[in-house]
């Protein structure tokens, strides 16, 4: 259905963050600088060279990327295809081959890992190019700096809800236990498998819309 489906081409306003060409926008995870391969318009992980980031921050958005998981028929479960999406940092959208699954669970490709499973399986085979759209919405802290409003996510994959405005539960796997930023940078994992990227691009939102009636 198209009108479920947000534009793949980046609107005007979207700060273009890969583009196929170079990974100029993007460090390594500990600020060296990112080593991913880059050929045919598409960045693919190389295992054991670490997360990378964007250089740039960001507090409430909305994005799209294209991932491509490899094929991988002899791994099972966590091993199968395993990078992900961290959200400023901290919030990890797994993703997985988890084609064909009939139930899938919290570490799933499409979960928010270990809080939220995909509301449903929107996978497509390995070897395919798949897409993810998503809101999201910041921590909102008072005047103390205390946290009044978890940080939500709407997440979309190859057009489809998986996600619906779930209220995070702090940092994912490995990111726990950190303080919530304010803003941070969209992370991709490197779990050791060659999973490729592409086409992506953020749009920064305002944090609120005018008092004005
Ligand atoms: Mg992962």
């Amino acid at each position: 259905m198209e009108s479920t489906q947000f534009q793949i081409t980046p609107p005007e306003d979207a700060t273009v963050l890969f583009d196929g060409k170079d990974l100029s926008n993007w460090i390594k995870g500990d600020g060296g600088e990112a080593e991913w391969e880059v050929a045919d318009d598409a960045m693919t992980v190389v295992p054991g060279t670490g997360d990378i980031m964007s250089k740039e921050e960001f507090t409430d958005f909305m994005f799209h990327l294209e991932f491509m998981t490899p094929d991988m028929p002899e791994a099972t479960g966590q091993a199968k295809g395993n990078s992900g999406v961290f959200l400023q940092g901290q919030y990890e959208i797994q993703v997985l081959d988890s084609y064909g699954k009939d139930v899938p669970g919290k570490g799933d490709c499409g979960a928010i890992y270990n809080q939220f499973a995909p509301l449903v399986n929107a996978c497509k085979p390995p070897l395919q190019w798949q897409t993810y759209d998503a809101i999201f919405r910041a921590v909102r802290r008072d005047e103390e700096g205390k946290v009044i409003e978890q940080a939500r996510v709407t997440v979309l994959q190859n057009g489809m809800v998986i996600q619906n405005n779930v209220q995070l539960q702090g940092p994912t796997g490995s990111a726990k236990g950190s303080e919530e930023v304010e803003a941070g940078p969209l992370r991709l994992q490197d779990h050791g498998n060659e999973v490729k990227y592409r086409n992506i691009w953020i749009v920064p939102l305002p944090l609120k819309g005018s008092d004005k009636y």
